[in-house]
């Protein structure tokens, strides 16, 4: 039987692995709005990760990915029309076999041509059937059931298809599940040389400091159910430490684990509001800048 996990196989039926984020999503952006107090002004002397002598284009203070995962109907519905109004870039990850991925190939190609990016979110959204809350996955889709030179071959596949969609050949990856064990070992060694950057699951998505983000071990927030306010205030976070976040949606105003139309409408219009101060753009484009800052050889003292 064929059952993709797209959004109506998910909607009130079988929970995706990521819902258990959900309840620890929210109590984590509460715990760091109210630590921070972010909810009046914004910072006034921002501290950019100037120690290393990281910088971002144009005197910004911070980098801001909104990238959007499991190519769903709500984000060609909603997402990328509000990016667009906009003219902001996001990242949209695709599992290649999900039906949407083929039901709606020429918005996916449209995204492509409007600048956003489409990234590798494997074939077949592959991950571990053995945790917690994972019933849903299938078992011809169990990642503990697969060796690392299959996923290995089926991820760099992936890049092909979606070279095929888009024509481009410089890819980033986001980890089903954030699930890294192929049959009890790690896979990523077998797929790591053909990503610009690969992002893992874990923590606010904020980033510490930029000279020691690993590309390859990039971590990203989940948010589900969160307000505007909410998402603003991680941003200004990032804008205090002089570094970047990472989102990572689901559904946009639908779908699952999602976010309201409304809430990521608010968080689009203070990005497109404060261009000057924070640097939104494609993942790919963030992560190859971030490539070439940390090849820089290091600040004097
Ligand atoms: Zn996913």
């Amino acid at each position: 039987m064929e059952r993709a996990e797209n959004a109506d196989d998910l909607a009130g039926s079988a929970p995706h692995a990521d819902l258990l984020e959900r309840g620890m999503w929210r109590r984590r952006v509460l715990a760091c709005v109210l630590a921070a107090g972010l909810h009046g002004a914004m910072p006034a002397a921002a501290a950019a990760d100037t120690r290393s002598g990281f910088a971002w284009p144009q005197g910004a203070r911070a980098a801001v990915s909104l990238a959007y995962d499991d190519a769903l109907d709500s984000q060609l519905d909603h997402a990328l029309p509000a990016l667009d109004k906009l003219g902001l870039k996001g990242s949209f990850y695709l599992p290649l076999s999900n039906p949407a991925v083929a039901r709606r190939m020429e918005g996916w190609r449209a995204a492509a041509r409007a600048g956003h990016e489409l990234g590798n979110h494997s074939l077949f959204h592959q991950c571990a059937r053995s945790k917690p809350g994972r019933d849903w996955v299938e078992p011809h889709r169990d990642l503990d059931a697969m060796s690392v030179a299959q996923m290995g071959d089926q991820v760099l596949l992936a890049n092909t298809m979606l070279a095929a969609i888009d024509g481009r050949q410089e890819r980033t990856f986001t980890l089903p599940c954030g699930d890294t064990q192929a049959g009890g070992r790690d896979y990523l060694p077998a797929v790591r040389a053909a990503f610009v950057a690969i992002k893992v699951i874990g923590g606010s998505g904020v980033i510490d400091a930029m000279h020691t983000l690993d590309p390859l071990a990039v971590p990203v927030a989940t948010p589900s159910g969160s307000s505007g306010a909410e998402l603003i205030a991680i941003v200004k976070q990032a804008v205090q430490r002089g570094t970047m976040v990472n989102f990572t949606f689901h559904g946009i105003g639908g779908d699952y684990l999602s976010v309201s139309a409304q809430a990521h409408a608010e968080l689009l219009r203070f990005l497109a509001d404060n261009r000057q101060l924070v640097w939104t753009d494609t993942f790919i484009n963030i992560m190859q800048h971030v490539r070439q800052q940390q090849a820089r050889p290091p600040a004097a003292p």
